[in-house]
């Protein structure tokens, strides 16, 4: 069989590959415990489901506008004028069909064959492959020295003639880390100084603890608007991952090209789903905050189990619903072979650090019960202790 360069060069999503994994050896009956995907296992608000019945019930079930249906993009709208004060017109939304689809088509129109993209490290799994498959360059800029936070002298290290832009993802997957105020506006810097582009990945921008706080790129440098996609989307912050539903706001001229990219792609995003992700960001305020308390008790209680296992290393996470693991000190010899042998001897799916382009690490999502929590920290817990025995 011959296949593409492009085909041959793709890795396939470790996050998603894992959590099938997991899922498979559940089927076989094994007792897995799965902290892979980033996933939030609270059921969808009861206002987007009814939204999704009553648009079928009306027939709803055509193809919509390209670019998404007028009710959505006026909720959107009016979400980013209420939360960050930001004005954006019909034009100047599309919807697609979840998240990642928009990031893809984003960077398709950004970045073209040699074309230098920074991606800062560790970085969600999808930056680097869809950057390669638009025959772009993913450039990794590293945060590990400086709290999983962008600091200008690395980006400095990494700027050339080629650089088109970078991925800014805050509060970050997978480390936890939201970005201030301070890096924003030091990142806006650069985009101006080197005339750039930034896709602003904020679809973990509802989950924040403790004292963090999320801010978005435009509040700290309104002055950059036209050069600013913003990536975001109803699956992590209304546990809607499954109705495939994200959005980009962005300059007209730039929508209009994604877009039309899109028109070839995708089309549309389903019509169903897009009736009921506009109910969610209408009327399913409340459920947003309960969602996010009940993240914020998680994420103190696994910090609290995890602390007890001492060669592990971590910072408590300010935002998203993941925590980030130095396993450097367990005596296992890598990431990739600390979590294929917790899996198989221990029934529990963490997903690699080298996935994230950063080795030694692993990552856990807490999006799941306290039970599981409790359970399969007490199972990293046996594994960790067994290695240096
Ligand atoms: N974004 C989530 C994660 O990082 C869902 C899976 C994926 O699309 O990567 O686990």
């Amino acid at each position: 069989m011959k296949l593409s360069q492009r085909a041959i060069s793709i890795s396939p999503s470790a996050t998603l590959s894992i959590s099938d994994k997991a899922k498979e050896l559940k089927a076989q009956g094994q007792p897995v415990l799965s902290f892979s995907a980033g996933e939030p296992d609270f059921g969808s608000p009861q206002a987007a489901c009814q939204a999704a019945i009553e648009a079928i019930e009306r027939g709803e079930t055509h193809y919509t506008p390209n670019s998404g249906i007028g009710e959505l993009k006026k909720a959107v709208a009016g979400y980013y004028k209420k939360r960050f004060g930001l004005e954006y017109s019909a034009g100047e939304i599309l919807v697609t069909s979840g998240l990642k689809t928009m990031l893809y088509e984003t960077v398709q129109m950004l970045a073209g064959p040699g074309d230098e993209v920074l991606v800062f490290t560790p970085a969600w799994v999808s930056y680097v492959e869809q950057i390669k498959l638009a025959d772009g360059r993913a450039v990794p800029v590293d945060t590990s020295g400086n709290g999983f936070s962008p600091s200008l002298t690395e980006i400095d290290k990494s700027i050339t003639g080629r650089t088109r832009g970078m991925i800014i993802n805050t509060p970050c997957n997978p480390t936890g880390a939201v970005y201030s105020a301070k890096t924003l506006r030091m990142l806006a810097d650069v985009a101006v100084k080197y005339d750039l582009w930034i896709i602003f990945d904020e679809v973990y921008e509802r989950l924040t603890y403790g004292g963090a706080r999320h801010v978005n790129i435009l509040q700290a440098a309104p002055e950059i608007r036209d050069r600013v996609i913003i990536a975001n989307g109803v699956s992590k912050t209304y546990s809607m991952t499954g109705w495939r539903i994200g959005y980009a706001l962005g300059p007209s001229e730039a929508i209009k090209k994604i877009d039309g990219l899109q028109s070839h792609l995708t089309s549309n995003a389903s019509s169903i789903a897009q009736w009921a992700a506009a109910a969610a960001i209408n009327e399913a305020e409340d459920e947003v905050e309960r969602n996010r308390a009940a993240f914020e008790r998680r994420r103190d209680l696994i910090c609290g189990l995890l602390s007890e296992i001492k060669p592990l290393k971590f910072a408590s996470p300010d935002g998203a619903f993941y925590i980030f693991i130095d396993i450097r000190g367990t005596g296992l010899p890598d990431d990739m072979e600390f979590c294929r042998r917790l899996l198989e001897e221990k029934y529990v799916a963490l997903v690699p650090g080298a996935a994230f382009s950063a080795p030694g690490y692993v990552r856990m999502s807490y999006a799941c019960s306290e039970s599981d929590l409790k359970d399969g920290a007490a199972s990293i817990k046996e594994f960790v202790e067994a290695q240096g025995q």
